[in-house]
């Protein structure tokens, strides 16, 4: 396990929670009055669901797997247990952008057009975070306006909403070169940005659009199977992981398990699908 004296006491606390995951010792709460009640629920949720955003079905689609039961930061009624930790006192959206500015604290700089900051309701109840700009949005100095940001807007809008009434950024703010993975060291100068951004919208829920997303504010190096179509708690908000558009455009077939973990947000947040004409 990694330790160091200069560690937080919340670094040290995260390095002993790594550490007991690597031990496989399991998650440290399980609410057992409802383990029985979540098979059940599981097995129910894996009947065949109408994918809206699909625009041709797709033909012998195998039903979507069930990925081991493990969660790893299990939600709680209780406020989180950092919750309290780095907040900015009466921050906005405006004064984030400000402190950002035209930022040279990483690499990423360096060929970006365009810092993407978010785009949407500062208001929202939900918000979608990505894992950074991709080349249309370097130009457009917004999120999610390529390919994947249109299958992106097909999924808001299947579940009822607009662009307008949520809420969309990233990770990081500016592109990675020829759109690799954002490094550690990127990720970790840009996501307080993120974190701040999340704080002050305050939305009901967040919807991780792949692992970069789900790793940074979840902080943890776990593949998204562990992890994808299961509430977590982020700061004492739900959050739920699932696929990145960019995955489903070449994985069409796991839009079904998209469209399920989608279903469930909109059941937090009280949402009725939008009536598609068959
Ligand atoms: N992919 C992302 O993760 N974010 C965007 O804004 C666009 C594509």
């Amino acid at each position: 396990m990694d330790s160091s004296p200069t560690q937080t006491p919340r670094e040290k606390l995260e390095a002993w929670l790594r550490y007991y995951d690597d031990l496989n010792l399991g998650a440290f709460y399980t609410d057992r009055r409802t383990m029985g009640k979540r098979v059940i629920k599981r097995a129910a949720e894996n009947a065949p669901a109408a994918v809206p955003f699909v625009r041709t079905p797709i033909a012998g689609a195998t039903p979507p797997k069930i990925a081991p039961h493990v969660s790893v930061l299990p939600v709680m009624n209780a406020p989180s247990l950092f919750e309290a930790i780095d907040r900015v006192e009466n921050d906005t959206l405006e004064r984030i952008r400000e402190d950002l500015g035209d930022c040279t604290r990483c690499r990423l700089h360096e060929q970006r057009n365009k810092i993407v900051f978010g785009a949407g309701n500062p208001r929202a109840e939900l918000v979608f975070v990505g894992e950074g700009p991709g080349h249309d949005e370097d130009v457009q100095g917004l999120p999610f306006v390529g390919r994947a940001g249109k299958l992106l807007t097909q999924m808001i809008e299947a579940m009822g909403l607009t662009r307008e009434q949520v809420y969309i950024c990233n990770v990081v703010k500016c592109r990675p070169p020829e759109n690799r993975k954002p490094e550690d060291d990127e990720v970790a100068t840009c996501s307080p940005y993120l974190f701040r951004q999340l704080d002050v919208i305050a939305p009901k829920a967040i919807v991780c659009l792949g692992l970069t997303a789900a790793q940074a504010l979840l902080k943890t190096k776990d593949s998204i199977s562990r992890f994808r179509g299961e509430w977590f708690d982020y700061r004492g908000t739900k959050l739920l992981a699932t696929y990145h558009p960019a995955y489903l455009l070449r994985n069409p077939n796991a839009k079904g398990e998209v469209w399920k973990d989608l279903q469930k947000v909109m059941a937090h947040l009280g949402l009725q699908p939008k009536k598609t004409a068959r």
